[in-house]
């Protein structure tokens, strides 16, 4: 039998899309309308940098317009591609279809390796580039909304919000045309933690159903739990770090470009972080089994691999071999079309990037509302709370009277109530609330159809449903 074949990221997306449209009862022709990728804009520009022009490749795809703005990441790696930005920009539709944040999908990428470029270079060619998709209306808040992605952070969604305001000088919503800006110049708190968070939620939420977890051949809750994280990079670190000071969970291995991090007893996040950031990489950290060869961590024994930063790191070559029970997918595409089947029939369960990544375009969602209405979140809230705290107060005192010190939980639920709900409170309930709702949205779907075998396939089924209902209502 001849050697079977890696799909491509795009047909890999493709592929997991057939396979739950191969369960719907979708008008012909509609099925194809959704699965592909609307348009792809490529553009090439130069810049003059070190006394010479260079010349720099980007995309903007826009994959469905069933819903506008279309929505999704800017990404800055040497491996942009067509394809690639592609099947990410068909992830950003079904993601934000599960999440119901209100968007059709798009993503973006630039050929550059940014590491070489210093601050003033970068702030150059991320200007040039927002100007050729801004004249095109491929950044418009009433369009379609960057955000960052791997490579770019809330630096360059600056650059680009400010690219846009000269350029649309009359546009009250200029700051809405991007998300993930910092919070001086229109962002919202809790964005850049966002996805790591998110993926915190979709963990715990995991848990809150032992049905489901039963299935992974685990039990019990996070506490405890073995997690092997790739990638220490915005993702992978703060889901690290939330899952083990906040969770129990125990952090055993982190991979990164250089190697691997491995302890049994768990690392100290925050220590490898600041190594990482000093020195460039893992080599030389004192605290734990250093492996040169990386990628041979993904397939230690653990409970959860948490794969945070390349598409295909689970494929052909080492699905096999991986012994997690559970893998989540903070990353875009790790796992490919092929390895997923390999992992389905071992019983592995997945939750999938659609679901498990979507807290960064949820808070995304919440920065462009605050945006559009100009008005910082938490204070027309507060207002209302105060109405409201006015009445717990007295009620309060009522009870402080009845009880005295035996009603110990007393100071703190007061001054919560007395403070109101801030901006970082809001932000963190909703995205807390969208997490545990697509999440019984798909666990749903999985657990009640026969023909449903995993999560993934449950994902797609509720996100290419709510497309297509979509165009059923509006039309093409
Ligand atoms: N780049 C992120 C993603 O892949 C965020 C997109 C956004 O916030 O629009 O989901």
């Amino acid at each position: 039998m001849a050697p079977r074949q890696e799909p491509s990221f795009r047909e890999s997306v493709d592929l997991m899309f057939n396979r739950a449209a191969a369960l719907m009862d979708l008008p012909p022709g509609l099925e194809e309308k959704i699965r592909v990728c609307n348009a792809t804009y490529t553009v090439r520009f130069g810049v003059r940098l070190r006394g010479q022009i260079q010349t720099f490749t980007g995309y903007r795809s826009v994959h469905s317009e069933h819903m506008e703005p279309v929505k999704g990441g800017i990404r800055y790696a040497l491996s942009v591609n067509q394809d690639e930005v592609e099947a990410l920009a068909a992830l950003m539709t079904y993601k934000c279809a599960l999440v119901e944040a209100p968007f059709g999908g798009s993503k973006g990428g630039l050929c550059i390796d940014p590491r070489q470029y210093d601050e003033y270079e970068l702030e150059m060619i991320t200007r040039r580039f927002a100007y050729e998709l801004a004249k095109r209306d491929l950044i418009n808040p009433a369009q379609n909304v960057p955000a960052p992605d791997m490579g770019t952070g809330e630096r360059e969604m600056a650059w680009i919000a400010d690219q846009y305001a000269r350029m649309n000088t009359t546009d009250i919503n200029a700051r809405a045309c991007v998300t993930g800006k910092p919070l001086n110049a229109g962002g919202i708190a809790g964005r850049v933690e966002a996805t790591g968070r998110g993926v915190q939620y979709a963990l715990q939420e995991f848990f809150r159903h032992p049905h489901d977890v039963k299935k992974a051949g685990l039990s019990g809750t996070l506490d405890g739990k073995r997690i092997i994280v790739q990638g220490l990079g915005n993702v992978g670190y703060h889901a690290a770090k939330f899952l083990s000071e906040e969770d129990g969970a125990r952090i055993t291995g982190i991979i990164e470009r250089d190697g691997a991090l491995f302890d049994e007893d768990g690392l100290d996040v925050e220590a490898v972080r600041n190594w990482i950031v000093h020195h460039g990489g893992v080599t030389g950290y004192p605290d734990a089994l250093h492996h040169a060869e990386g990628a041979a961590v993904l397939e230690e024994e653990c409970d959860i691999l948490i794969p945070a930063a390349m598409e295909g790191v689970i494929n052909l070559s080492n699905a096999e071999r991986i012994k997690a029970k559970l893998i989540l997918e903070a990353a875009n595409g790790p796992v490919t079309a092929g390895a997923d089947e390999i992992l389905r029939d071992r019983g592995v369960v997945i939750i999938p990037d659609m679901y498990a990544n979507a807290g960064g375009v949820t808070v995304s969602y919440f920065e462009w509302v605050k945006n559009l209405s100009h008005i910082r979140f938490g204070r027309m809230q507060r207002r209302q709370e105060e109405a409201r705290h006015q009445l717990v107060v007295a009620e309060l005192e009522r009870l402080d009277r009845y009880l005295g010190d035996a009603w110990s939980m007393t100071p703190d639920f007061k001054s919560k109530y007395l403070r109101g709900a801030d901006e970082l409170e809001l932000v963190r309930s909703g995205l807390d609330d969208t997490m545990r709702i697509a999440y019984q949205s798909m666990s749903e779907v999985w657990n009640d159809r026969a023909d449903v075998e995993d999560l993934r396939t449950a994902a797609y089924l509720v996100a290419i449903d709510r497309v297509a209902k979509s165009y059923r209502a509006k039309g093409l």
